[in-house]
């Protein structure tokens, strides 16, 4: 009688079993993505990094996003109206760069428009005849309260970058933590026109960045 050797174990059974384990990992992922978490995460990394808050068409305002802490403008320096108010967030920064602005000279510099409510951010979207300019309710960085429109007293909007303080915002901002948010040429990352007027608060040290690379924030936030 021919006796066999007995395997030492059942050599392919590792293997299977391995591969049954990838193959349900697999399966496991694919049912996560497709039960949105991608867009979990995705909303993680928003609220939970460091990085700065990105907001355009593509991207709301998170829906744990809460009201900024606010704070009139008005006798601290030149607004629009009296109801010109921004985050506590910025105040400190605003104000040092509206002194440098008047150290430079630049006496007609002021706030045109701060934060808003998601209600004049709605009306302002359906007023306007052009919305290369606007962002949709829900995705306007004034809504954050850490943007401002800035102008010249004596110049409307659209010719505010040829101005000298259009120009020596455009160049300086950064040192305050302001980037100009919509630069002309960079159209197609930020989805709005050229705005020389306005600018977003970042940090000295997110604007400082953008500033040597010569990126808008959609660039900063790709490159994190
Ligand atoms: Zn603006």
């Amino acid at each position: 009688m021919t006796s066999f050797a007995r395997p030492a174990a059942r050599p392919w059974a590792r293997p299977v079993r391995v591969v049954i384990l990838l193959a349900s990992a697999a399966v496991a992922f694919l049912l996560w993505l497709q039960a949105g978490g991608m867009a979990a995460l995705a909303d993680w990394s928003q609220s939970e990094s460091d990085g700065p808050l990105l907001v355009n068409a593509e991207h709301a305002l998170p829906h744990d996003f809460e009201e900024p802490e606010l704070v009139g403008l008005a006798g601290k320096v030149a607004v629009a109206d009296r109801d010109v108010s921004v985050s506590v967030e910025i105040e400190k920064p605003l104000l040092k760069l509206f002194k440098a602005a008047r150290k430079a000279g630049l006496k007609n510099l002021y706030v045109a428009s701060g934060y808003r409510t998601a209600h004049e951010q709605q009306q302002l979207w359906d007023d306007s005849a052009d919305r290369s300019y606007v962002q949709p309710p829900g995705h306007s960085e004034h809504q954050t309260g850490l943007a401002v429109d800035l102008a010249d007293l004596k110049v409307g909007a659209k010719g505010f970058g040829a101005t000298k303080a259009g120009k020596w915002l455009a160049r300086n901002s950064w040192k305050y933590g302001f980037i100009l948010r919509y630069p002309a040429g960079k159209e197609e990352l930020t989805g709005i026109s050229y705005e020389p007027w306005h600018f977003r608060y970042v940090g000295r040290e997110v604007a400082e960045h953008c500033h040597d690379n010569d990126w808008v924030l959609e660039e900063y936030v790709a490159a994190l």
